[in-house]
């Protein structure tokens, strides 16, 4: 027998455990989302056995016919999707997406201009521990104190006092749009590259709902996994020529060996799924649903940062409970909530304890959940903050208790992977 199970019982039951998790939890992390059976064949195949570097039609190895039909129609399917000329979907995460990027345009001590990890940029927008904040002059902007909302005349400040050679517009905790046009006015104005990192909501602009980076964007960067439902992944576009040449050269032999096939086949297919009419109903409903969710918990006395979302994500101030995200996170667990601690702008709290939760509908909604199961949801988030303070951030066994039975009955009605 040389099945998983038999061959190695440990993993195979680490495995049958988070499939079990995952059936009767509700995933809420921004980030995550539930690939379909497709996806997960194609990335558990053969290509994982096979070394492909370079690029379709000039490889550096033999037999690499069929990794290049995989290869071929992940980029034309991307490129499709994005409506750009040139996609590189070699990059085995979205860190090594940016860091492609900066390789192909920057020099280490090259000046950058990125949004602050505690304002919603993300690590690799030049925060400390980082290697873009360590081989780079790291310059960070924010949000305003008074909105929340993305400070631009920072940005023009910052930028014309640093002159950075790249811009990052893009983060992961940003629950509204950004106007690209105008972080383009501010890089042309000193000569900057606009890079725009869309990893949170590439899956809104596959389906028209956010506004796409292009034309704006010099170059655009990307993860596979998170709205676009995709495999673990990077990918990178743009619509310059000479930049698509350095990106190309960047990713490989500069910063990656051999691609990862299986991955880039299982992008292909998903890529193949967002271009299918289904998808953007599937986005609609992933704005609808964020936003009942935000509308629910402000009805039950939480603060959304910025007042609400104009995507699949939401951060929630959690102050005016009196609660912290690290006991907030924990708590949920145990009602099989599951969600992330996360900053809120200007936190007072340590991003260890932080006064927020970050919240995301791409999960659930692709298991089927509407804007009820998201009312619903948000109602027993409130149960159990309530039992949290009430009980000095210990938590309520029996609140907590009746929610996870709750919630289980509501996975339920809303399987995923039968028969897997
Ligand atoms: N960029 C942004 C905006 C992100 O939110 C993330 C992931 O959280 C990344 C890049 C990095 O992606 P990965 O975790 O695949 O390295």
């Amino acid at each position: 027998d040389t099945s998983l199970s038999a061959r190695d019982p440990e993993i195979a039951a680490a495995i049958a455990q988070e499939l079990g998790r995952q059936r009767h939890e509700i995933e809420l992390i921004a980030s995550e989302n539930i690939v379909s059976r497709a996806v997960l064949e194609a990335q558990g195949s053969v290509m994982t056995n096979k070394y492909a570097e370079g690029y379709p039609g000039k490889r550096y190895y033999g037999g690499c016919q069929f990794v290049d039909i995989a290869e071929t129609l992940a980029i034309e399917r991307a490129k499709a999707l994005f409506g750009c000329g040139f996609a590189n979907v070699q990059p085995n995460s979205g860190s090594q997406a940016n860091q492609g990027v900066y390789t192909a345009l920057l020099r280490p001590g090259d000046t950058i201009l990125g949004m602050s990890l505690d304002a919603g940029g993300h690590l690799t927008h030049g925060a400390k521990p980082n290697q873009s904040g360590k081989w780079f002059n790291a310059i960070q902007y924010g949000v305003r104190r008074q909105d929340s909302l993305l400070d631009y005349e920072q940005v023009a400040a910052l930028a014309s006092e640093h002159r950075p050679k790249a811009i990052i517009a893009g983060g992961s905790a940003i629950p509204r749009v950004i106007d690209f046009a105008r972080m383009r006015e501010i890089a042309d104005s000193v000569g900057a590259y606009l890079i725009v990192d869309m990893a949170h909501f590439a899956g809104l602009v596959a389906a028209g709902l956010y506004p796409s980076p292009f034309p704006h964007a010099h170059v655009a960067t990307t993860t596979t996994h998170k709205t676009l439902r995709g495999p673990r992944g990077g990918m990178i576009l743009t619509n310059d020529e000479e930049i698509a040449k350095k990106v190309n050269s960047a990713i490989f032999p500069g910063i990656q060996g051999g691609p990862l096939m299986h991955v880039i086949a299982a992008k292909a297919v998903a890529f193949g799924e967002a271009l299918e009419p289904s998808f953007k109903e599937y986005q609609k409903q992933v704005v609808l649903n964020a936003q009942a969710l935000a509308d629910e918990l402000m009805k039950g006395g939480l603060d959304i940062v910025t007042g609400g979302t104009d995507t699949h994500l939401m951060l929630v101030d959690l102050r005016p409970k009196g609660v912290k995200g690290n006991a907030t996170e924990q708590a949920l667990g145990r009602a099989h909530i599951t969600c992330n601690k996360n900053g809120v702008p200007f936190d007072p709290e340590k991003p260890t304890v932080t006064s927020g939760v970050r919240l995301g509908s791409p999960a659930a909604t692709t298991r089927g959940f509407g804007e009820d199961e998201f009312r619903q949801v948000g109602r027993w988030i409130i149960e159990v903050v309530d039992g949290l303070k009430a009980t000095d951030l210990q938590g309520d066994p029996a609140i907590e208790g009746k929610v996870k039975a709750e919630v289980e009955a509501l996975c339920q009605r809303f399987p995923i992977y039968p028969g897997l």
